[in-house]
């Protein structure tokens, strides 16, 4: 899947179980979690750059060249603790680990005496993924990208501390989108990885399904086909039509 696409699938996910809100007969949202308006929109943004988190394996990837040279340098490093490109990071113990990223970032609370409890680490992270997310929207001016990642660090790094979950849940849908979405294409990806289940050969052989466990021991449900495909593009439009209306709607 392309970069801009996880992104919508990501803000979309957020927005599906974040939101409520009915259009006539029609329910948007499942409204799983509480969440007050801020932590919606600002979610939506986090969770749409999480959904790329797990590309930073691929050291040309949209979000390898969105802060040069510390995501180049960044994006290598993880390639190679990684296992290469859609192994580690797009799997169960990748999802892990990103939330497990996030929820130690998290931990780090500095006491101000003008701005209260602010968490400095949170802050950071939350700039890296919202410029990863902003930069998918190639007409955003740069300036603007910069106004929209300060405004939302600073909601992240200053939000009250028993409201934080939003932000490590934001994380983990993304990561969770982003190798689902990966999934549905013709590549697909290992949930289990590093441990690698073959399909054997006779599977393989099969009529239809047999394209949908690898002998690499990916899986894929690969109704979007190829990575870019018109099928691919159809599901972003159709994802970003809905994040748009639920956003107005919110
Ligand atoms: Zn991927």
């Amino acid at each position: 899947m392309m970069g801009g696409h996880h992104a919508v699938s990501g803000a979309a996910a957020w927005l599906a179980i974040t939101t409520n809100v009915n259009l006539g007969s029609v329910n948007l949202g499942f409204g799983l979690f509480e969440m007050t308006r801020w932590e919606t929109l600002a979610g939506a943004i986090i969770c749409a750059g999480a959904a790329m988190l797990p590309d930073a394996d691929h050291h040309s990837a949209t979000i390898a060249r969105s802060l040069p040279p510390v995501s180049n340098l960044v994006t290598r490093m993880i390639s190679a603790v990684s296992g290469g490109h859609r192994n580690g990071t797009h799997s169960l113990l990748g999802i892990l680990g990103f939330a497990l990223f996030a929820w130690i970032v998290d931990k780090w609370a500095v006491a101000t005496e003008s701005w209260g409890v602010v968490y400095p680490g949170a802050a950071v992270f939350a700039v890296l993924l919202i410029s990863f997310a902003v930069k998918t929207m190639k007409f955003m001016p740069a300036i603007l990208c910069w106004i929209i990642a300060v405004a939302g660090a600073g909601f992240v790094g200053m939000n009250a501390p028993d409201e934080r979950s939003w932000f490590f849940l934001a994380v983990l849908l993304g990561a969770a989108v982003h190798i689902l979405g990966d999934m549905l294409t013709v590549g697909g990806v290992n949930w289990l990885w590093p441990i690698k289940i073959r399909a054997p050969r006779w599977f393989r052989k099969l009529p239809v399904i047999g394209g949908s466990w690898k002998a690499n021991g990916r899986v894929a449900i690969p109704v979007l086909g190829a990575t870019g495909s018109n099928a691919e593009w159809v599901l972003a439009s159709a994802l970003t039509s809905y994040v748009v209306v639920a956003l107005l709607v919110a």
